[in-house]
């Protein structure tokens, strides 16, 4: 039952949406009642799918009028909570906003509207001999407007950066609907703030964003890609010294898999076989993209032979073809297929100086075993970035027993003075541990950027702060 306020305002929202921009009751699809995190699903009052930022915009201006809350959603891969319904909140879906309106080759930059999704803009690049740098498995779903709003890593971030590297311009909207458009192509733009920033990777707690402009890359013409079997993470690092100096910006990926990780990704996930005999300390991944398949082919072996000559190198494999590659990307992007062999776990994805990465992933293994012995953990990440990811059984499910792994791998973080999020964000799931990595001043600001564009505190409420 729908109280008065509500119901004027859906008669509102209906006119200014139409019937495919409005759906209540058994309309609401069940997609919209959660994102990819392990936050139980929640209807939300209705859902708002606008079709143009106009009517964006005009369904702020009536949810604001009203007092509505509102959850902004985009693909809906997010692994925080941060795009699951808040509860008594509207949904405001992006999927209809869907489109690439324009890919500039010399200016070599993408427009995408907000919904369009991460796989469609690489497509669209690549047609034009260009690249989309941001990349990572859930391209198909994630959505431009979702990975701005999340500042997404992936798997190039060493090379290309993080989303926020590629974002030239947006336009968002605010939660009074007030528009801003700051659709810039420019590389060079300093007048004034950079007020797009407060959009990328606040995860729609300070506008909604309606479309971005991205800047693209050359596309590579030739990739290498070896796995390497080392023997602990100090042979890594100096592996991964090597790569910075030999293959200089060549180097596009490098990527760790602990033991643990890898016994249980080949032991239990079909299709994926260990392509080493021996057991070894560590695994992996080093990925180079070049120009010119002859020059940087060479190069790229001249450093396998340096670091192997160097005695870094336990045992080690060149891709030789395409599906070499596939199969060896497949064994790194096999964390969801473990979900089922460890049942009830959490799932961290932690930022550490990188420097720190092989200390903290013992003290935290360490801290695990102590605290909580029938917890299951495995180690996993982009090394190079510091970004790891650690998955942990729960062994008592329900919230003491989660927050008891969570206390202790963010424990570990914060001796190391970590991040609790390297690139999913905080969502509703980690907002309890923002201060694990954000003074009391930093969190103040943060609370008064909301304020100031979103007094009331309407857009995606009990997220983030
Ligand atoms: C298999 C898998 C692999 C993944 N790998 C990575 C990875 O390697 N790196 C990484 O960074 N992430 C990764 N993710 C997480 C997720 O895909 C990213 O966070 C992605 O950017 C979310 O995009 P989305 O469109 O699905 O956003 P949603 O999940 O819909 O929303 C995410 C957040 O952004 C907000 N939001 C969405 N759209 C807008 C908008 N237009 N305006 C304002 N706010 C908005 C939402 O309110 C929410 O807070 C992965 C997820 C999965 C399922």
């Amino acid at each position: 039952m729908i109280g008065h306020n509500e119901a004027e305002a859906f008669s509102e929202l209906r006119a200014a949406l139409g019937p495919s921009g409005f759906l209540a009751g058994d309309d609401i699809p069940a997609r919209n009642h959660a994102d990819s995190s392990v936050l139980p699903p929640l209807p939300p009052l209705a859902v708002l799918r606008p079709a143009s930022t106009d009517e964006v915009s005009a369904a702020l201006v009536i949810a604001s009028r009203h007092r509505l809350a509102v959850t902004v959603q985009g693909g809906l891969t997010g692994l925080c909570g941060g795009a699951t319904p808040a509860p008594g909140s509207l949904a405001l879906s992006l999927e209809r906003m869907n489109g690439i309106e324009e890919i500039d080759g010399r200016a070599m930059t993408l427009t995408a509207r907000a919904g369009t999704p991460l796989e469609v803009m690489q497509k669209a690049a690549e047609a034009e001999g260009l690249l989309f740098p941001v990349d990572f498995g859930a391209r198909g779903t994630a959505t431009a407007g979702g990975i701005v709003s999340t500042n997404a890593g992936g798997n190039r971030v060493l090379r290309y950066g993080m989303t926020r590297a590629s974002v030239l311009g947006l336009e968002a909207v605010l939660a009074d609907g007030t528009v801003i458009g700051s659709l810039n192509k420019m590389l060079k733009n300093n007048a004034g703030p950079d007020l797009k920033q407060l959009f990328v990777g606040s995860e729609g707690l300070l506008g909604v964003v309606t479309r971005a402009v991205f800047s693209l890359q050359p596309l590579p013409r030739w990739t290498g890609l070896a796995l390497i079997a080392v023997r602990d993470f100090e042979a890594a690092a100096d592996i991964l010294s090597s790569a910075r100096a030999e293959l200089g910006p060549m180097l596009s990926a490098f990527e760790v898999m602990w033991p643990d990780y890898w016994a249980m990704v080949t032991g239990n996930v079909p299709g994926r076989r260990a392509p080493f005999a021996d057991k070894h300390g560590l695994y992996l991944l080093v990925e180079g993209h070049g120009r010119d398949g002859e020059r940087d082919g060479s190069t790229f072996e001249a450093f396998l032979e340096g670091v192997y000559e160097a005695g870094l190198v336990e045992d080690a494999m060149l891709a030789q073809s395409l599906s070499d590659m596939e199969a060896f990307w497949a064994i790194r992007d096999a964390s969801a297929e473990i979900e089922p062999v460890l049942g009830e776990h959490e799932s961290f994805d932690v930022g550490l100086p990188p420097g720190e990465v092989g200390r903290f992933v013992d003290a935290c293994r360490s801290a695990l075993a102590r605290e909580l012995p029938a917890s299951r953990a495995v180690f996993f990440g982009h090394a190079a970035d510091g970004n790891i990811h650690v998955m942990a059984s729960v062994p008592d499910p329900g919230p003491a027993g989660h927050h008891a792994v969570e206390s202790v791998v963010y424990g570990v973080t914060r001796e190391f003075s970590g991040s609790v999020s390297a690139e999913h964000g905080i969502g509703a799931l980690k907002r309890g541990w923002l201060g694990h990595s954000r003074s009391p001043a930093e969190v103040a600001l943060m609370r008064s950027l909301k304020a100031a564009v979103d007094p009331h505190g309407l857009l995606n409420p009990g997220k983030v702060i």
